[in-house]
């Protein structure tokens, strides 16, 4: 993002690490495989996103040139996947009610909602007055601290999938003290940023659902290391979104085709964040609320390059000349 208001990374400062760290490294280092060039990046803390960026695109490299779909490379099973769509914070309770029913009118079968202290338990009643069966979760971002357990205790009567990332973006201990409290299953997001952090999460019961983004946890490598202690743990996974492009999306595809992710994931069409995605045939929702996994090499989509250009800001181009400069 713009700023540092998901994790502390932005795009300047992913920027600055690939420009000063990581694409020189591609120049120095032959890299045999996508985790030789992540084992590489030990020393550099944190900062997923920006080797992500790398990792991932390595992986799509790999798969362009074995000729497998990027699916099959990471273990895929499923020829589509359940998908459901996130719904922001609304000005009101009735335009709550109005955008959720617009998105189950558009197919999808699994509604997501921002919550925050004032804007919880009504909101969801709102939406289960009008919806009581669909698939329903919540998403705090975390707005609130274990001060509003009797509030989030309330959310255990609207039969919700999950409640994701109530508390701090940094915390595990008190998760695990409110999911103790709680019927609902918490589930993990910002706090997840390393199989480390899953392993620590699930030892202490502090979800029983965990979100993976490539992005936040480094990338593929590690978003199936966490998928397979998952899947040993009996925890269910979906993939989570960050307002992906179709390139963003295509890699999300790809790894909720794992068994692991049982749950539907936040990786909506095209559409919803965008009039012209950049990339030639746009994801659609299928008529039982599913996109379909690309069976092409690779990540399989095709960029448009007339979109790209169209929305181009700036462009780098680096050679062996001008890295050796720096
Ligand atoms: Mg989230």
């Amino acid at each position: 993002m713009k700023r540092p208001w998901y994790s502390e990374e932005t795009i300047s400062s992913a920027d600055y690490i690939l420009r000063e760290l990581l694409i020189p490294a591609l120049f120095r280092t032959k890299f045999e495989s996508p985790k030789q060039f992540l084992d590489s990046t030990k020393g550099i803390r944190g900062n997923n996103m920006a080797v992500a960026a790398i990792e991932m695109a390595l992986w799509d490299l790999m798969g362009k040139m074995i000729q497998k779909p990027l699916s099959q490379l990471l273990g895929g099973v499923k020829p589509e996947v359940q998908v459901g769509v996130s719904v922001g914070i609304q000005p009101t309770m009735g335009e709550l009610v109005k955008a959720v029913t617009s998105y189950l009118g558009d197919g999808y079968k699994r509604i997501k909602i921002k919550i925050k202290p004032g804007y919880d338990v009504e909101a969801v009643r709102a939406i289960r007055k009008e919806y009581p069966k669909i698939l329903l979760q919540v998403d705090a971002n975390s707005a609130f601290s274990l001060e509003d357990t009797k509030t989030l205790k309330q959310l255990d009567a609207f039969s919700l999938l999950l409640i994701e990332q109530p508390l701090a973006h940094d915390d595990i201990l008190d998760h695990a003290k409110l999911q103790k409290q709680l019927g609902t299953p918490i589930c993990l997001d910002e706090s997840i940023r390393t199989p480390q952090d899953a392993k620590q999460a699930l030892e202490m019961d502090a979800c029983r659902v965990i979100n993976i983004k490539p992005g936040r946890v480094r990338g593929l490598q590690r978003s199936k290391e966490i998928h397979d202690l998952c899947v040993r743990m009996n925890v269910p996974v979906w993939c989570g979104g960050m307002l992906e492009t179709g390139i963003g999306r295509a890699f999300n595809v790809a790894l909720a085709s794992l068994p692991g992710f049982t749950l539907p994931s936040d990786i909506s069409a095209s559409k919803h964040y965008f009039r012209k995605d950049i990339i030639k045939k746009e994801f659609e929702l299928t008529s039982n609320g599913t996109l379909k996994v690309p069976q092409e090499p690779g990540i399989g989509i095709e960029v448009d390059k007339v979109v790209l250009d169209a929305c181009t800001v700036s462009k780098e181009h680096y050679t062996a000349n001008t890295i050796a400069v720096n």
